[in-house]
């Protein structure tokens, strides 16, 4: 997805807050598509080693007030950051509660319906009008789960 209309919504967004799509923060753009997943600071180290960490925040924050980049919490006290799923697709997490490893999945359009349909009826019993939601499933992932070796 890394392409020219992800580029140029990018653009777009940033010049509503009166931000210029600097080449800082385009690498920074690059990096959370081609991860294919929610990315802390640290990981961006790790994929990015040349761009000092305190400008990857700096970027970060900037491209998160343009609505570019939504902050995704994770099961310890590193933030993660991924692309606003207007830009990206709707989607949900599994979060590893050994590890802190935060995965993206789809669920299919049938979960979706059924589960907007719950979600209203519980809002609606509140007074309260949904219009979106957030799941994260927690839990452990294959690597943690896998048998560890007999020291
Ligand atoms: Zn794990
Ligand atoms: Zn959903």
């Amino acid at each position: 997805m890394v392409n020219d209309s992800l580029h140029g919504l990018v653009e777009q967004r940033l010049r509503q807050v009166c931000q210029r799509y600097t080449n800082g923060r385009r690498e920074v753009v690059e990096l959370l598509a081609r991860a294919g997943y929610p990315v802390s600071i640290g990981d961006i180290a790790e994929l990015a080693p040349r761009l000092p960490r305190s400008s990857a925040y700096r970027h970060l924050v900037n491209l998160q007030q343009a609505g570019v980049v939504r902050r995704v919490s994770g099961n310890d006290e590193f933030s993660r950051f991924e692309l606003a799923e207007e830009i990206t697709e709707h989607h949900h997490h599994l979060v590893c509660t050994h590890c802190g490893k935060v995965i993206d999945v789809t669920p299919t359009k049938a979960f979706e319906e059924a589960m907007n349909k719950y979600l209203a009826s519980l809002a609606a019993s509140h007074g309260f009008a949904s219009d979106d939601h957030r799941l994260d499933i927690l839990g452990s992932c294959s690597t943690c789960r896998a048998p560890q070796p007999q020291l």
